[in-house]
């Protein structure tokens, strides 16, 4: 089983930093299950490649197998792929012979661990269960452009059809450590097999390898539940801790509790949506940050209690709602440091405003729905012309979903105030349109429990500024 990871960036043979392997000489490092070794096949100024070559030993995999108690041995154990095919095996090795690279660390550039580079991985044999749409959805929202070649069953039987085994490349300018977490946890999720028995601890590998972006993959749900093989209760507690605040949240003792927050509070939606939001911002890199329409603050709380954000910006048109942030995040009270960190601001966000202007992300959090249908092309301008951020995250209720809310009559919107509720195929053809508009890609996530007919309760578009358009 080989993995290639080559780089165009100069100069190249840098690689050899990154991965801490040097690019003048072969390594070998004996794991538990056979043996790893590293090479670079190619090592110049401007091309470099290092090459994870596993030799899998069949024999010792089945000796050193951990398992379940009682799990029998067949000739399955002595008699399979295992050898031959990228697999959690894959991810072990990575771990143990890339494992500084993996957390980003390098001692010699570390601002290029730090910097998204050209890199192009393969991998000669990927066990695809879900086939190659599933790779594809698995990767290319992560920003990797997928080319794989399926192999068949058996030449010799071309009847048999196709095999599960693919080989794949993968192209993303990207940062080394994001790649190899991707292909880290990734890789057994297409597998869909594990070589160990799946515990608590794995949990905390998911979480420190996937925290980042995990939270706001479309698939985000199928991965967790095949990276902990389908154990329904780590894979519970592992969502809940993706979505779940850093900080411990203060319990809305709101005596103004609308009609929105009755119905949503059974599944305490509003936290999931929070805590979503929470880590798009995070996983886009944002520093400087903008919540347009930000109510009473519940965002703003967040972005203040994470110090990646330097400076977050509050906007609402409500004079009240904006008295009450400042109330409830007790601006006046605030140490300095914190302070000067955060701002509020009343406008509207139908008209054009320079003060929107050179933030790196804004979050509007159901936010359009409270818009007219015929301001909601001044919005756009605004925010996707004008302000024009590198990642802008929308949420909406999807209105399919209405129909699991007990409390609320048969056609009835979640709240007063809203002009509108659409339906997914609604928000995707509004969004798609906007982001083939206005230069940006989009990708969905559902946020809250998803019903197979209905969908999820809320609906969310993450939007980033396509590499080449910005302002
Ligand atoms: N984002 C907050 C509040 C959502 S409620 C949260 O998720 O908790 C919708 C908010 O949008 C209200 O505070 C309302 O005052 C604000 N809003 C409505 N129309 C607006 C406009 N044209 N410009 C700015 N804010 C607006």
């Amino acid at each position: 089983m080989l993995l290639t990871i080559t780089t165009t960036y100069q100069p190249a043979d840098d690689l050899g930093y990154l991965l801490h392997k040097n690019p003048d000489s072969c390594s070998s490092f004996n794991l538990s299950f056979g043996q790893a070794h590293v090479f670079y096949p190619e090592a110049s100024d401007a091309r470099c490649t290092a090459a994870l070559l596993l030799d899998v030993d069949p024999v010792g995999i089945v000796r050193n197998r951990k398992g379940p108690p009682g799990e029998g041995r067949s000739l399955f154990q002595y008699v399979n792929d295992r050898p031959y095919v990228a697999s959690s095996f894959m991810s072990v090795a990575l771990a143990q012979v890339f494992g500084s690279a993996l957390k980003g660390r390098s001692r010699e550039r570390p601002e290029l661990a730090e910097t998204p580079i050209p890199l192009r991985a393969k991998l000669s044999a990927l066990p695809c269960r879900g086939g190659e749409a599933f790779l594809r959805r698995l990767f290319e929202p992560l920003g990797y452009h997928v080319t794989a070649a399926g192999h068949p069953l058996d030449e010799t039987f071309p009847d048999w059809g196709e095999s599960r085994y693919y080989t794949v490349e993968l192209e993303a300018h990207t940062r080394l450590k994001d790649l190899l977490t991707h292909l880290y946890v990734l890789i057994p999720v297409l597998d869909d097999e594990k070589h160990y028995w799946v515990g608590k601890d794995e949990i905390e590998k998911l979480l420190s390898f996937g925290g980042e972006w995990l939270a706001v993959h479309p698939e985000r749900d199928r991965i967790t539940q095949r990276y902990l093989r389908y154990q329904r209760r780590l894979t519970r507690e592992a969502l809940d801790r993706l979505l779940e605040d850093a900080p411990e949240l203060e319990r809305e003792e709101e005596a103004r509790d609308t009609e929105e927050e009755a119905v949503e509070r059974r599944i305490s939606l509003n936290e999931q949506r929070m805590g979503t939001v929470m880590a798009a911002l995070r996983g886009s890199g944002a520093k400087r940050v903008l919540d347009l329409g930000c109510g009473e603050g519940q965002l703003l709380r967040r972005l203040l209690d994470d110090r990646a954000f330097t400076e977050i910006v509050g906007m609402d048109v409500s004079y009240r709602a904006l008295e009450r942030a400042k109330e409830k995040l007790k601006l006046d009270r605030l140490p300095e440091m914190q302070r000067e960190r955060i701002r509020l601001m009343q406008g509207s966000l139908i008209y054009r405003d320079d003060r929107l202007s050179s933030f790196d992300a804004a979050a509007v959090v159901e936010v359009i729905e409270h818009l007219d249908p015929p301001r909601l092309a001044s919005f756009e301008r605004v925010l996707f012309e004008f302000a024009r951020p590198g990642t802008i995250v929308v949420t909406t209720p999807n209105v399919e979903y209405n129909a699991n809310f007990e409390s609320l009559p048969a056609g009835r919107l979640r709240h007063r105030d809203h002009r509108f509720e659409w339906t997914r195929a609604e928000f995707r053809a509004w969004a798609d349109g906007i982001a083939e508009r206005f230069g940006y890609g989009v990708t969905y996530l559902p946020v809250g429990p998803e019903d197979p007919q209905h969908g999820s309760p809320t609906q969310m578009g993450i939007f980033s500024l396509s590499p080449g358009s910005a302002a």
